[in-house]
């Protein structure tokens, strides 16, 4: 599994997705800093939030899970919860793309989180994933 770091993350030529993210530039009202999602602790509730807005939150988790990303918010998940999904997917052959898009409970939560994001409700902690939810073998 690849590590990587903050240089690593958002948009790069190329990748149609990274032009929409909601961390890169100015809608995120961080600057350009790459860095920004990738802070630990009690930094991860804000960074998270940016997340909970993005149009392209599926694409960014899919990205971070087809590529072993350690470390970092993706998709609007820490690496902790991104871990515990690993967990419950070993030794499946599902695609992740797949996998996600099965995911009611993860789907669920994007909608609620995004909902909250657009009328200026959203907090954090939000509610987090269920172990047991419906995904797919
Ligand atoms: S989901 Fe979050 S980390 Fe991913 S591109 Fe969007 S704002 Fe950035």
């Amino acid at each position: 599994m690849s590590v990587t770091t903050g240089a690593e993350h958002g948009p790069t030529a190329g990748e149609s997705w990274t032009g929409l993210a909601a961390c890169a530039g100015a809608r995120s009202g961080r600057g350009s800093d790459p860095d920004a999602m990738f802070v630990q602790g009690a930094a991860q509730r804000e960074a998270r939030l940016v997340c909970f807005a993005c149009e392209v939150r599926m694409e960014c988790l899919v990205e971070a899970f087809e590529t072993g990303m350690e470390f970092g918010v993706w998709g609007g998940l820490t690496e902790r919860e991104r871990r515990a999904m690993v967990r419950q997917a070993a030794g499946s052959t599902v695609p992740w793309r797949q996998r996600l898009l099965y995911d009611s409970e993860l789907r669920t939560r994007f909608e609620q989180e995004r909902l909250r994001a657009a009328d200026g409700t959203a907090r954090f902690p939000e509610k987090r994933l269920g172990a047991a939810r419906r995904v797919l073998p």
